[in-house]
Formats: C-alpha cells, structure tokens, sequence
C-alpha cells in the first residue's frame, strides 16, 4: 500500500462526508512529497456535528478502506478537532469526537463507491476541481 494510497483516500473521506452533509466541495488535492493535503469546503454557518463529522472523516476513511495511515496524516485533523471544540471539558469532547466518527464512517459507509472513485481520481491526477468532483458524484449517483 503506497503513501500516496493513504493521502487520496483520507483527503477523499473529508470530502464525501462534506457532500454528504450538503456543504460544497471547492478542491481536494494531495501533495505527497510534501506531506501535505486537503480538502476545500464551503464550511460557513456550520453545525459543530456537522463540522466534527468532517474533521474526522479523513481517518475514517483509511480505516473503512483497510489503507495503513500515516500518523502525521491525522495530527493536522486533531488539532482542527481541538480548535472547534476548545470551550468544551475533556468529557464533552470526547462524546462528540465519538459521535462524530461513527456518524462519518455510516456517512462513508453509505457513499462507499463515491469514496472508492473520488480516491481512485485523487491518486491519479492528484487534485480535483469543483467541476470534476461534481462529475463524478454524478457518475456514481447515475452510472
Ligand atoms: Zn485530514
């Protein structure tokens, strides 16, 4: 399993959860060389749930697809995850860090093709525009 596996399929869990839960996904891209990657999303207005399921949605991914992670890959998400939640106590934030993964990985569960196509574009071609990531959501809603 190559690194450049695990960034695609983590960065395309933090978008299929996003478009799941209605936001608009902008871009996602990875650059493995620089150990880096991301996923734009139109975040305004957001529900703390609906942010904490998007936040942990790229660990969920890897771990749905059975892709070895990076730990580094994760350390940027639980610092978001500690900035959203930071007026919580430890208990709070654990709930919601618990709720927010199951909720993402039923949302991954549920939207697996477009996660398995969305990573499979992302590994290839290594970013993806709005207009492209419409695309293929089309595709897998209307093969
Ligand atoms: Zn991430």
């Amino acid at each position: 399993m190559t690194e450049r596996r695990a960034y695609a399929v983590h960065e395309a869990g933090h978008a299929v959860v996003a478009q799941a839960l209605g936001r608009t996904v902008c871009a996602v891209w990875i650059a493995v060389e620089c150990a880096r990657g991301g996923a734009e999303i139109h975040t305004e207005g957001i529900a703390l749930a609906d942010g904490a399921a998007i936040c942990w949605a790229g660990q969920e991914a890897t771990d749905l697809l059975n892709v070895e992670s990076p730990s580094r890959l994760a350390k940027g998400d639980w610092e978001r995850f500690i900035g959203l939640t930071s007026r919580m106590d430890a208990k709070e934030q654990e709930r919601l860090r618990q709720d927010a993964r199951a909720r993402a990985r039923e949302l991954l569960r549920e939207n697996i093709k477009l996660l398995k196509a969305l990573a499979d574009a992302l590994e290839r071609d290594g970013a993806i525009d709005h207009v492209t990531f419409r695309r293929i959501v089309d595709n897998c809603a209307h093969p």
